[in-house]
């Protein structure tokens, strides 16, 4: 099934842990190119989510496409790799190497899970840190680097596997307030230029100027899906009133 030329295509996805139904028929359509925020409760699903669409997580019901991979078919972790290759996640955690540089950190997967070149890979590592801009970080190890510093070196290296699409799940949550501006202005030059990707946040201020689209969960269902303008601004749904009346 390609239904349409999206890049992502997730149709009436159900997950259960025990008998706690966290997802109760999630469905969403991501274009190559597009940045969708999912905002909502705590507890809603949304890490759930992410989780599902690169197979950490296996759907019980429903269906998932991302570019040629049927990823609810998936059963094996040897099928998944190819998937994970084009699905890179960041989290809130940025679990850096602690013994490796920045440099080195970024270098890693594409030599030992890609076999790539290594004067290649370090010549586009180099160029990532400085996307990030941290090129005169490159010999520092991740103890000698800031909260946010951390994080955008754990941005170049999801993007070092030259991935499809990124998800972030609430990936400025852990830091200092001075130093999420930093890593969210990253995240918005990869947006601008053109990167897919999916990112769970509080952040409503970024959400609504960077982000294509906001998706607001609740209790395992998507409750409202519009361009952030409208769905900050003139929110339909009585739970998404409520939420942001909370949060803004
Ligand atoms: P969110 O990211 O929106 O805060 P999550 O997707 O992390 O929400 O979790 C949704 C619900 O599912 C929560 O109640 C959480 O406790 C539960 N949950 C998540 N992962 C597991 C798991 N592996 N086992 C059991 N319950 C889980
Ligand atoms: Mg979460």
């Amino acid at each position: 099934m390609n239904r349409s030329g999206a890049l992502i295509e997730i149709d009436n996805i159900r997950k259960s842990f025990g008998d706690f139904q966290v997802l109760k028929g999630i469905s969403l359509t991501v274009q190559k190119g597009e940045a969708v925020c999912i905002i909502g409760p705590s507890g809603s699903g949304k890490s759930t989510i992410l989780r599902c669409i690169n197979g950490l997580i296996p759907v019980d019901e429903g269906f998932i496409r991302v570019g040629e991979h049927r990823v609810h078919e998936m059963k094996t972790e040897k099928a998944m790799r190819p998937l994970r290759h084009q699905v890179a996640m960041v989290f809130q955690q940025y679990n850096l190497f602690p013994h490796r540089t920045a440099l080195e950190n970024i270098m890693m997967a594409p030599i030992q899970v890609l076999g790539h070149d290594r004067a290649e890979v370090e010549d586009r590592a180099r160029k990532l840190l400085k996307k990030v801009r941290l090129s005169e970080k490159a010999n520092n190890y991740p103890g000698q680097l800031s909260g946010g510093q951390q994080q955008r070196v754990a941005i170049a290296r999801a993007l070092a596997m030259q991935p499809e699409v990124i998800l972030f799940d609430e990936v400025t949550a852990a830091l200092d307030p001075e130093t999420v501006k930093e890593v969210l202005f990253t995240i918005r030059e990869l947006v601008d230029d053109g990167l897919t990707c999916i990112l769970v946040t509080h952040e409503m201020k970024f959400a609504r100027e960077v982000s294509h689209r906001v998706c607001f969960t609740d209790h395992g269902l998507i409750v409202e899906s519009a361009p952030p303008a409208e769905l900050f601004d003139n929110p339909q749904d009585p739970r998404t009133r409520e939420f942001l009346g909370q949060v803004l």
